[in-house]
């Protein structure tokens, strides 16, 4: 699923060859992709609006549509937004078709991707706030706020980085390269890390969206950039899908275990593993192939 760096890579490409463009006509191919509001009644609304500019909030691209018009796209698995590409791109589900000849096409092989229209700044406001909590990078969140948000709280971290109304746009990549540069084990409870660690670990995020941003994003299924081309993120991954390959800091093997119901992967000689999860993997003498889930 497109994270942060991902979905702001797109916005950054699209920003400037979309912002003051008129959208002549909106195809809804499909009409889950606006659900509730009816096909025809979503392209009746945006057709002949101006896309003054494009916005993201966590994993969120937003289309100020100008009048307090505002469109608010999310990819979930497998959506991209394509600029440029032939009219014969396969899965699409939305076409904009634009003033100047150009179209902007929604394709999302899943079908998980989502369109909802906010009218007014205070709505929107609230959507956000129903949804999101900090935004990374803009420069709110650090060891303090991590510590305070996280106080009382005996869920895993890795389970507290990927909720969205916590820390906005971190998913399972950049949780499990933000826990490896922190050196923190992602079975730690939230609620138990030492200042120290907190201080770490909102550095290590920032570290590890930045590198993405870098780096175009990850392509490690479906995501791409506007034009086609895909991010390169995947092959600077420290940990993230590196399981039997070793630590880039120790040497030690990469391993991968089940976190939050994800695929998580982290080094064990660097993330020391909390004492009652210690307990909890010994207690099942698992063969050593169903260890490296
Ligand atoms: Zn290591």
């Amino acid at each position: 699923m497109p994270e942060l760096p991902e979905v702001e890579t797109i916005r950054r490409q699209l920003e400037p060859v979309l912002s003051g463009k008129r959208i002549e006509q909106l195809k809804v191919i499909d009409p889950k992709w606006g659900s509730p509001i009816a096909a025809s009644e979503l392209a009746g609304i945006i057709e002949g609006r101006t896309i003054e500019r494009l916005d993201r909030r966590g994993k969120y691209l937003i289309f100020d549509l100008g009048e307090e018009c505002f469109l608010i796209c999310h990819l979930r698995m497998t959506g991209n937004f394509l600029y440029g590409a032939g009219a014969d791109v396969l899965y699409q589900r939305a076409v904009f078709e634009l003033e100047d000849g150009q179209a902007l096409r929604f394709t999302d092989p899943r079908r998980f991707g989502t369109a909802e229209l906010v009218f007014g700044g205070d709505a929107l406001d609230q959507y956000f706030a129903a949804r999101l909590g900090i935004e990374p990078l803009a420069g709110a969140l650090d060891g303090t706020a991590l510590k305070s948000m996280t106080a009382g709280k005996r869920t895993s971290i890795k389970a507290f980085l990927l909720d969205q109304r916590a820390v906005a746009g971190i998913g399972n990549i950049y949780a499990d390269e933000a826990l490896f540069r922190a050196e923190v084990h992602p079975l730690r409870a939230a609620g138990r890390l030492t200042p120290a660690q907190y201080d770490l670990l909102a550095a290590a995020i920032q570290e590890a969206l930045q590198a993405g941003l870098d780096a175009g994003g990850a392509t490690i299924d479906d995501f791409r950039h506007p034009d086609g081309r895909y991010g390169s993120f995947q092959d600077e991954f420290l940990v993230h899908r590196r399981a039997g390959e070793p630590c880039p800091r120790c040497g030690n093997e990469v391993e991968k275990i089940v976190v939050a119901g994800r695929g998580t992967y982290l080094c064990g000689r660097c993330q020391t593993r909390p004492r009652g999860a210690l307990k909890r993997r010994a207690a099942p003498r698992a063969p050593r192939s169903g260890q490296r889930l």
